[in-house]
């Protein structure tokens, strides 16, 4: 899959054209609509490609010259495999409570710590890893080659994904890793978020309407009580209902990556609605489609199934639906009572 997509060339959409990318900066819309085209193909391909840029942005945003140069045109050729590593253990939504760490030591920074759950352990070639320096947070660019780190397969989720956690122990870079200022790295971890979170609702939409294809193929294949079951009782409206959901998802999602093309951080509101949105549908609508096709939405192997799964961890990942409307209702009323 990795020289399949190699060959598309698709990867350069996430670097700038500076470092052998395709847009003068990294596009959201571009990224949003190529990632809704994967996700109804491959939950694989889909995370082989979004990692790519949620790996790499914050080295061009915050990384020396030399880091750019080094990373990013390998980035964009997919001949390095990126990743982002905040998860530890004990550590999921409240990333301020991570206990990974940082120590600046005669021109070296020295990382200690684990991280969890992470994309591409294993396969990527650098990880960016948030860790506590001093009063603050830094993101430090890790080499997978770097001595002292050792990944473990731990986890495996219901829709199978490249993860694995990460260990840290005494590991040594140059100071010039560190992306961004000493203390910053959260900044960086939010540009990041900004620019590629609304590709996570692209993700969802691509899925959610490949289920609903299957979904109408098989209702309007097969027959029930002498009628198409596209035709009985509840089944149509549940259909035509799908295909709402799907619309107005796509919709909010397309309107949010354009913003987000423009100005990431100050559109971050819209990429939020439209990652709840279209996760949370396409929960919906892969569970309807699920219930249309009776028995056979429930084959082990099959399309559906494989949707089934895929769609739950969307929810879950690139801040889940939660957390994220618990910062929406803190902006919206700011926002309406100041
Ligand atoms: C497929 C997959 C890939 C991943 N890849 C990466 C990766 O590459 N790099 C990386 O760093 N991490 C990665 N993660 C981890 C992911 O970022 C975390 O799962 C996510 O941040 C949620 O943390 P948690 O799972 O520990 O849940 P928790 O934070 O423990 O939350 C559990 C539940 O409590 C709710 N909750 C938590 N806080 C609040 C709140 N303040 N208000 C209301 N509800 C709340 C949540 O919504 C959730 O329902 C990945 C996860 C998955 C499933």
């Amino acid at each position: 899959m990795r020289k399949r997509l190699a060959e598309t060339g698709l990867a350069s959409i996430m670097v700038p054209a500076e470092f052998g990318g395709r847009y003068p900066e990294v596009d959201s819309l571009a990224v949003t609509v190529v990632r809704e085209a994967f996700a109804a193909e491959s939950a694989h391909l889909d995370s082989l490609l979004g990692m790519q840029g949620i790996g790499s942005y914050a080295i061009g945003k915050g990384g020396s010259a030399e880091l750019r140069e080094e990373w990013l045109p390998r980035v964009a050729r997919l001949e390095a495999i990126a990743a982002l590593a905040l998860t530890e253990p004990g550590v999921g939504s409240d990333l301020k409570a991570l206990s990974t760490s940082v120590v600046e030591r005669n021109g070296e920074l020295v990382v200690d710590g684990h991280k969890s759950f992470i994309t591409n352990a294993g396969d990527a070639d650098f990880y960016c890893v948030l860790a506590r320096e001093g009063e603050g947070y830094s993101l430090v660019l890790v080499p997978a080659a770097a001595s002292g780190v050792s990944v473990e397969k731990t986890h495996q989720i219901i829709a199978p994904h490249v993860l694995g956690d990460v260990l840290l122990d005494g590991v040594r870079v140059p100071a010039g890793n560190r992306l961004g200022e000493p203390g910053k790295g959260f900044s960086l971890v939010l540009a990041t978020l900004a620019t590629f979170r609304v590709s996570v609702a692209g993700a969802a939409v691509g899925l959610a309407q490949a289920a609903l294809e299957e979904a109408v193929r098989h209702a309007a294949g097969r027959e029930q009580f002498g009628v198409s079951l596209a035709r009985l009782g509840s089944v149509p409206g549940n259909l035509a209902l799908s295909w709402t959901d799907i619309e107005g998802a796509r919709t909010l999602t397309y309107r949010a990556a354009a913003a987000a093309a423009r100005d990431p951080l100050g559109n971050l509101h819209l990429s939020s609605m439209a990652k709840v949105a279209a996760t949370e549908v396409a929960a919906r609508v892969v569970d309807r489609c699920v219930q249309t096709m009776g028995r056979f939405g429930l084959v082990r192997g099959s399309k559906i199934e494989r949707l089934y799964r895929e769609a739950r961890p969307m929810r879950i990942y690139e801040g889940s639906t939660e957390v994220i409307l618990d910062s929406l209702a803190k902006q919206l009323v700011k926002r309406l009572t100041k």
